[in-house]
């Protein structure tokens, strides 16, 4: 039986860095729903081209678009074993696709870590990037200051926020957030496989207890 572990946490807690280091760790694939629309994109598959379309006009894409390509991706065969999933299922219709298709081929979701953290700490992560206006150097206010705030340490340009990085956008993402996986959320917890990380920690802490968490 394959293991297919699901990641799920808000944006700026790190979620794709973790699923790169626990697939990395444990022997899996990382299919993240990023790459997989790229992909898609770029090979102008079927699905891709019409992803492309909703993208452009700015909408969300289709759940079932998503889950079309998701459901390709899960059949080739470097995921014999499972894969880490990083960004799907994202709402409750794919989860419950996504149980479908498990079903189909005797698996199942084995485990769901859930990383949390405080609105006040994804906040201050997602919003505190400066971008350079000459040659667009990014430094972030917490974890890249630069040595004079508001100037480019390496050209002396001026430092601005993009519209993408302000906590105005923030707050919304995180709204956004919330509202599309509260259901989802509690979907695993119904079925017992939901186990909550506290995500404010370093990288490499939050790595290892989220390996805890699968190894059990
Ligand atoms: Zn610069």
């Amino acid at each position: 039986m394959a293991t297919y572990i699901v990641l799920l946490g808000p944006p700026g807690v790190g979620k794709g860095t973790q699923a790169k280091i626990l697939a990395k760790q444990i022997g899996l694939v990382h299919i993240s729903t990023g790459d997989l629309f790229r992909e898609n994109i770029k090979n102008q598959t079927e699905l891709g081209q019409l992803s492309q379309r909703y993208i452009n006009k700015g909408q969300l894409v289709p759940d079932d678009v998503t889950i079309g390509m998701l459901k390709e991706r899960i059949s080739r065969s470097d995921c014999e074993l499972g894969a880490v999933m990083d960004g799907f299922p994202r709402t409750l219709k794919q989860a419950e696709a996504f149980k479908i298709i498990l079903d189909s081929m005797g698996d199942d979701v084995s485990i769901v870590p859930y990383i949390k953290a405080s609105d006040k700490v994804l906040i201050e992560r997602l919003s505190g990037r400066w971008t350079c206006r000459k040659n667009g150097h990014i430094f972030h206010s917490v974890f890249k200051p630069p040595q004079e705030e508001g100037i480019c340490d390496k050209d002396g340009s001026e430092l601005y926020q993009r519209d993408d990085d302000t906590v105005e956008t923030a707050k919304k993402r995180l709204k956004v957030y919330v509202e599309r996986t509260s259901p989802l959320i509690a979907y695993y917890k119904n079925q017992g496989i939901l186990v909550e990380v506290q995500g404010e920690q370093a990288i490499e802490a939050l790595a290892k207890d989220i390996l805890a968490i699968v190894k059990k």
